[in-house]
């Protein structure tokens, strides 16, 4: 193992941040995976399942299994890991901007494109060798104007060259779920059934580029745009993890969680070994534009009927909102059906707050997908 420290622009004189990288394994292979931990830096049970990889990882290369360069970057994301508002930790938005952490990554179709037309040929491996030296160049050439710019062009170029790369969040309340692009599910689907996954959700464009999408969705895009004279391989597999809600928090949950991810790797043949039997699949995909995000009608105390994990029907009472002053007591109704797959941790609610999440089969959304 080596570790590698990432020095981000300096904000503000006598302060210095940095994202530290541990790389595992042989690094001459050409295959390589990323994880990151915490992009959102309220959200601790990715930094624990990357301390357990971590662990993981040290014997496995101790023992000679490791096939491929496996980065992990616990920390990821040390500028909202500082921010506190009142004793409370603040690690979605950037304090300076008000920006979501895991949004605006740069898009680099257009300039990746203009790169690489007329050096693609017929080979799918030489093609993705000449995109992935474009991606990198064009990464060298990327701004890094501010403090949070600079963290999102570090941790893009620690794995734009990744086979695989997984973002490793939460929600509030939550259990297992994955985002990924709609291409990819079949790649992904071991994932899914190694982590137990309640719901899967797929999109092409989820909207505001988010990280997971950032890393693959350009090679998808190519891919559409050059046709199949000139074939573009999706070089790289690229899934949001949701480890189920922020206060699960749990050291042996954890390990299991990491144990699941590196037999993803035995899988994808990332490291060495046989998994003999993958486990059944807990939940069919499903798109994003079909996940239902119900609100609350007034204002009030949240209480919920559903948990997370539950399945609902459509017309199905998921929560109630009682205004304590007026007695008025309002019902949120499910309009489609599916599993409800987070859900906020709040208790108290404004009119308009999003309660929960709903993982239905029918696309019926446009446009932005993602929660702010
Ligand atoms: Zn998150």
């Amino acid at each position: 193992m080596i570790s590698q420290q990432h020095r981000l622009p300096i904000q503000t004189p006598g302060t210095i941040r940095e994202v530290i990288s541990y790389h595992y394994g042989p690094d001459n292979t050409g295959r390589k995976v990323y994880i990151q931990g915490s992009l959102h830096a309220d959200e601790l049970p990715g930094m624990l399942v990357a301390h357990c990889l971590r662990e993981q990882l040290a014997q496995l290369e101790e023992a000679g299994e490791l096939a491929s360069e496996i980065v992990v970057v616990p920390v990821c994301n040390p500028i909202g890991l500082s921010q506190f508002l009142l004793h409370a930790p603040i690690g979605r938005f950037d304090f300076s901007r008000g920006e979501n952490f895991n949004r605006h990554y740069p898009d680099l179709f257009e300039a990746v494109k203009a790169r690489v037309r007329g050096k693609l040929g017929t080979d799918a491996k030489i093609n993705a060798q000449h995109i992935r030296e474009a991606i990198r160049a064009e990464l060298v050439l990327t701004p890094a104007s501010s403090e949070l710019a600079g963290l999102r062009k570090t941790l893009l170029s620690l794995a734009f060259d990744a086979d695989i790369v997984l973002d490793l969040h939460c929600d509030s309340e939550a259990v297992m779920h994955l985002y990924t692009l709609t291409p990819l599910w079949s790649r992904v689907e071991p994932l899914a059934r190694l982590l137990q996954a309640r719901a899967t959700l797929l999109a092409t464009e989820s909207g505001d580029s988010p990280f997971d999408e950032a890393c693959s969705q350009i090679w998808w895009r190519l891919q559409e745009a050059f046709g199949p004279d000139t074939p573009v391989e999706l070089g790289c597999t690229s899934v949001t993890v949701e480890l189920r809600g922020a206060r699960d928090i749990n050291l042996e949950m954890a390990r299991n969680d990491a144990r699941a991810i590196i037999d993803y790797l035995r899988v994808t043949g990332h490291v060495h070994g046989v998994v003999t039997a993958l486990p059944p699949l807990a939940a069919d995909a499903t798109p994003l534009a079909g996940s239902a995000t119900l609100s609350a009608p007034i204002s009030g105390v949240l209480a919920f009927v559903k948990a997370p994990g539950e399945l609902v029907a459509v017309q199905d009472v998921v929560a109630q909102v009682i205004d304590p002053l007026t007695g008025q007591t309002a019902d949120i109704v499910s309009h489609t059906s599916g599993v409800m797959y987070a859900r906020d941790a709040r208790s108290f609610v404004t009119q308009g707050t999003d309660v929960c999440k709903v993982a239905g089969r029918v696309p019926f959304r446009h446009g932005r997908l993602l929660s702010a």
